[in-house]
């Protein structure tokens, strides 16, 4: 180990509790919930194995009017939710860190949606206007009671081994509810001053005392609101510092350990698309100001040298992490074996949270092994011994799908992998993508298997090689995976019109695709269109790119929204503020339908006709998978028996435009079944099913 980074491996005292050192992956949802246990524990565990001294799991809810249907909490609402949590704390202690429960009351934002129980807020003026309705002003009664349920969820997360429990305050939830001025409208104990604001979160965090102090440390989560000092959760308006910080000092006797986050989520959780690494540092450092406690804050830190340096500067004591936690689970295990090499840095691309928040099952584009530790049985470091490593494979194809499959290969003992890419350089859609402005940390996915790939003999990478059927025949393969990705369309196919779209046949220079206008290619006047059916980062980021070269850009779309991907990674508001800035103008809800030499033609969402005229159009319409080389292979089977070729595949983008991070996941599931029964089809996963009595 470096000795720079001797001080992150340091014990911390935390109330009765000592985690073995400053690495602490803070609460985060997974989907797992207490639901899906053997996954949430497995998922857990593999951080702990990886050297984060301090493990949570995510947000549980203390009482079922509290219930997060459609999302997933770690309910706890009895003894069975408590020991089906409990495998985690069990998992966890197995590898020697400390584990913690995010004890939990959405209050008024909690959707409530199985238990139909009534919204609980300070007042009713707190409604969540995405759920519809208004919340129940809560009685002197309800308080008591969700109080004592918090303290009884204490109790069941101690009883089954947790070390650490949170009452958990930030991100808009009750707490914050009762501590804000703007939702907290009481006019008795609970509302008014802030003493009688911060009052439910005070008794709170005693009648928690009361019950496990001494026996577990007691966390609390704040928000302090950061340069956004926007809503939270609820649309609650940031708490203002100097308000926090008087809570800190007030409650410091009860709390063990600070956990402070930012501003609102898209803040918090801040993508490397709008925020540096460790950009809350102004707004969390300045808890020390009222507490010498121990305070642990995120920062989306994936530089060793930063984190060490945040902690000697004493603002901190623990290094939180969600984000890192998950792109590189061994993060703290390399850090002090001096493999800082092989840290699989976090692309800052919130690929977690969409996953997790619209498909309840976590994942990451840099660690396909995350969420797949106990369905799939997989394992971020380690990998299934090749059962006969001689086969020699021969992957064509260097984007993300195909460097992922031929990493897992070599890690797996192949010794005669050819990774061959027809381009000079490696990575496929991210060779441009990642120049796109604001996209460069994306590029972090090729950067770390560009390094793993030239430190694995078995694997020979060879660029500027673009192979046809004959090549691929003769090249002395057993194994041929083609991973040979897709391109955008230039003829303007699109969702409910797949036919060609009238006058996209142009082409060059008046219509263009992303990729030629990535490569440089330009419309021959000033005022272009970027139309999107796409939805995510290619269309924000060609129009910002055009814009910054001084033309007049709109992008039009049918969505609402520009780039409604972008709310899945809590990006969209910063997203479209940003081209705002940038001088990018969108209009939304229309279909474009015809190209004409000087304009675009289409209509809105009622029907009516709109066109504009413009001086050239990128299509940002749909991708084609590039599968000609497979089916050209595939459909000659006494070709490739005689070539003796025994497996053929196809993995990514060749078989259906995706995601980066599913094409990384394809690559990766491959690699790891590629000698097994049938490793064209994922083997079957095992599935969590609630007991049948
Ligand atoms: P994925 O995300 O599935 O990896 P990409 O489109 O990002 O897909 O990358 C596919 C890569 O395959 C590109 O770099 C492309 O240049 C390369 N490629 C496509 N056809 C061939 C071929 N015949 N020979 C070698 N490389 C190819």
């Amino acid at each position: 180990m470096n000795d720079r980074h001797a001080i992150l491996f340091e014990p911390v005292r935390i109330g009765p509790k000592t985690l073995p050192n400053r690495f602490y992956q803070v609460p985060h949802a997974s989907g797992f919930g207490s639901g899906r246990p053997r996954t949430q524990a497995a998922f857990r565990a593999v951080k702990a194995e990886g050297g984060w001294g301090g493990v949570c799991v995510e947000y549980a809810p203390v009482s079922w009017d509290s219930d997060e249907i459609p999302a997933i909490g770690a309910d706890i609402w009895d003894d069975r939710d408590a020991k089906a949590l409990g495998l985690a704390a069990e998992a966890i202690h197995a590898h020697g860190s400390l584990a913690g429960l995010e004890l939990y009351h959405g209050g008024a934002s909690s959707p409530n949606g199985s238990s139909r129980a009534a919204r609980l807020a300070p007042s009713q003026l707190t409604s969540e206007v995405l759920w519809g309705g208004l919340a129940k002003e809560m009685d002197t009664g309800d308080i008591a009671r969700v109080q004592r349920d918090w303290a009884r969820a204490a109790r069941r997360a101690a009883d089954v081994g947790f070390d650490i429990v949170y009452v958990y305050g930030a991100h808009g939830y009750l707490m914050t509810q009762f501590l804000s001025a703007h939702a907290n409208r009481r006019t008795d104990g609970y509302g008014g001053s802030l003493a009688n604001r911060g009052r439910f979160w005070m008794e709170t965090l005693a009648a928690v005392r009361a019950e496990v102090g001494g026996e577990c440390a007691i966390a609390t989560r704040i928000a302090v609101h950061g340069d956004s000092g926007v809503p939270g959760a609820a649309g609650l308006p940031g708490i203002h510092i100097d308000d926090m910080l008087a809570l800190v000092a007030m409650a410091d006797d009860m709390v063990d350990l600070w956990d402070v986050t930012v501003g609102s989520w898209p803040e918090d959780s801040g993508t490397s698309r709008y925020y540096p690494e460790g950009h809350e540092r102004p707004w969390a450092h300045r808890v020390r100001e009222a507490t010498a406690k121990p305070v642990v804050a995120v920062g989306r830190y994936t530089s060793p040298d930063l984190m060490a340096e945040v902690v000697r500067s004493g603002a901190v004591d623990l290094i939180g992490s969600a984000r890192q936690a998950i792109a590189d689970p061994f993060l703290p295990r390399k850090i002090a074996e001096g493999r800082l090499d092989e840290i699989r840095e976090c692309t800052g691309s919130n690929v977690c949270i969409l996953r997790e928040e619209t498909f309840r099952h976590v994942g990451c584009v840099q660690n396909a092994t995350a969420g797949e530790e106990y369905r799939r049985g997989w394992h971020p470091e380690s990998f299934p011994v090749a059962a006969d490593p001689g086969r020699p494979v021969l992957i064509v194809g260097a984007g993300p799908a195909g460097m992922e499959c031929a990493v897992v290969l070599g890690k797996r003992g192949f010794t005669s992998v050819h990774l061959v890419e027809a381009e000079p350089e490696l990575g496929g859609r991210l060779r441009w993508a990642r120049r796109l402005p604001t996209l460069g940390d994306w590029g972090r996915i090729i950067d770390w298997r560009a390094v793993q790939l030239a430190r694995l003999p078995g694997v020979e990478v060879i660029t500027g090689r673009r192979l046809t059927d004959k090549d691929v025949l003769e090249y002395g393969a057993d194994l041929v995976v083609i991973a040979t990705g897709s391109v955008w369309r230039g003829d303007g196919a699109q969702p409910g019109y797949p036919d060609p779209m009238p006058g996209a046949d142009q082409g060059l220079p008046f219509v263009l695709t992303p990729q030629e206008a990535c490569a440089g290619k330009r419309p021959p006047g000033p005022r272009v269109v970027v139309y999107d059916t796409d939805g995510y980062y290619v269309a924000p980021g060609v129009a910002e790119m055009l814009a910054a070269g001084g033309f007049e850009v709109t992008v039009v779309t049918p969505f609402d929204v520009l780039s409604p991907v972008s709310d899945q990674t809590l990006e969209g508001d910063m997203l479209r503020a940003h081209l705002h800035r940038a001088g990018v103008s969108v209009r939304p809800v229309t279909t474009i339908t015809a190209i004409s030499a000087a304009s675009v033609t289409g209509h809105d969402r009622h029907g009516e006709r709109w066109s504009a005229a413009c001086d050239g159009v990128v299509l940002v319409t749909q991708q084609a998978s590039q599968e000609a080389l497979y089916h050209e292979l595939a459909s000659d089977e006494t070709a490739l028996t005689a070539a003796g070729i025994s497996g053929l595949y196809r993995i990514g983008d060749a078989v259906a435009p995706r995601m980066i991070s599913e094409a990384i996941f394809d690559g990766h599931r491959l690699a790891r079944e590629i000698d097994g029964k049938d490793p064209a089809r994922p083997a079957p996963y095992r599935r969590e099913r609630a007991d049948l009595p």
